[in-house]
């Protein structure tokens, strides 16, 4: 049995991932959690019996604890709950499925803890990378990734040499406004921007696929995870989401891995690395999908992937600056208190303001943030 605990079971890479578990009776799931949703963690406590849930609301939690008090399950909440799922004694790998930096303070606690780390929440590496990728290593713990594009060079880079490598090769589908200019970006809707064409996914990351804020932080979690120099990494974008990512090595040769659009895959690989098990599902038809094509992201329109390089090349704080600025601009875009294009102009304004701390460390970090969110709402 291997034993696993899910920070964010009842969003959309969460709940993927008991669907894994569903399939494969040599998963244990022993904690879950989320933000608040109550009727979705009742009934993943009375499938899968984990010892512990933790919610960070705390009328949430307790609302919970009492629909739940036929069980043996115990109830946690805010962030000691999260830190105490994070480390519970018997788990083997924790899945981050949560969204957003909230999720550096349990990631790094799982890691202290021994615990390995199935990521999928890409804002901690890219806000903690140079706190968490060695501390994983002093606590030799392995990060492996879920992001398809970082699972598929994973899956690439299997049984290679990292010295050999000569660049990384991150796909994109380019989003739901692939192909319109700016002035076209104007009065586009929270419907539209929510009409991802490849991937049914969270709001959150749904909104930065649209952005190319999406990409830029696919860009900076590939520097760390793969300790690769930003101009070492290239984005192309693939509309069909059909090449997941590649590597090219120093011979020119190029490893990519292919799938249909299934995120089940990444989750499992992540799960029983080194090993492949069957996943049912769609397979890929050469005969029907005929042709892949090729595009170059268009950096003017789409300011989220620039702006992103920009953040990573600067370095320190400014791309927890980026990341945060972005947060909290795509809540105020969800709760349509704010337009499109507004989201380049809140991380930007933010980004031009900050004074960068060089090495920040976890405190900084969340002060950083903090200062962030408190500037953009004294303003928007
Ligand atoms: P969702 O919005 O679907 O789910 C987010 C999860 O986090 C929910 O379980 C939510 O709980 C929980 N959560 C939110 N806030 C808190 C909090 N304060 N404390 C505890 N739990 C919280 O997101 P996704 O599954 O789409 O994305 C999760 C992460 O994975 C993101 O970092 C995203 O970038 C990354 N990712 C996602 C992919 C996808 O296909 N969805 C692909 C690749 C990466 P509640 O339901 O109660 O709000």
């Amino acid at each position: 049995m291997k034993k696993i605990a899910i920070l964010g079971s009842t969003g959309s890479i969460g709940t993927q991932t008991l669907d894994v578990v569903r399939a494969n009776k040599d998963l244990q799931v022993l904690g879950i959690s989320a933000g608040s949703n109550v009727e979705k963690l009742e009934s993943q406590v009375r499938e899968f019996s984990p010892k512990l849930v933790a919610v960070w609301k705390e009328d949430a939690a307790r609302d919970l604890a009492v629909r739940i008090q036929d069980t043996k399950t115990r109830v946690v909440s805010g962030m000691d709950g999260l830190l105490e799922l994070a480390r519970m004694e018997e788990t083997e790998i924790l899945v981050t499925a949560i969204v957003g930096m909230i999720g550096i303070r349990p990631t790094m606690e799982a890691i202290r803890s021994g615990k390995d780390i199935a990521l999928a929440n890409k804002e901690t590496l890219v806000t903690a990378g140079h706190l968490i990728m060695p501390l994983a290593e002093e606590c030799g713990v392995r990060i492996l990734p879920v992001d398809s594009e970082h699972s598929a060079i994973f899956q690439a880079l299997h049984g290679e040499y990292k010295e050999e490598i000569h660049k990384l090769l991150i796909t994109a589908s380019g989003g739901p406004f692939r192909g319109k200019k700016r002035e076209e970006l104007v009065n586009v809707t929270l419907a539209d921007t929510l009409r991802h064409p490849n991937w049914v996914m969270g709001q959150k990351i749904t909104v930065d696929s649209a952005t190319l804020v999406n990409k830029g932080l696919e860009v900076m979690e590939a520097k760390w995870l793969f300790g690769m120099e930003l101009d070492h990494i290239q984005v192309v974008v693939q509309p069909q989401s059909i090449i997941h990512s590649m590597v090219e090595f120093k011979d020119g040769g190029i490893m990519a891995q292919l799938g249909t659009p299934d995120m089940r895959l990444p989750i499992q690989y992540a799960l029983y690395y080194p090993h492949r098990r069957f996943l049912d599902g769609e397979r890929l038809d050469f005969a029907k999908l005929r042709q892949i094509t090729f595009e170059e992201p268009d950096m003017e329109t789409f300011q989220g992937l620039p702006m992103a390089m920009d953040a990573a090349e600067r370095g320190g704080s400014m791309p927890t600056v980026f990341n945060a600025a972005n947060e909290l601009a795509v809540r105020k875009f969800l709760q349509e208190k704010i337009g499109f294009l507004d989201i380049y102009e809140i991380i930007g304004q933010s980004m031009g303001r900050h004074t960068i701390i060089e090495k920040p460390g976890l405190e900084e970090i969340l002060a950083v943030e903090k200062e962030t969110y408190q500037w953009i709402e004294s303003r928007w």
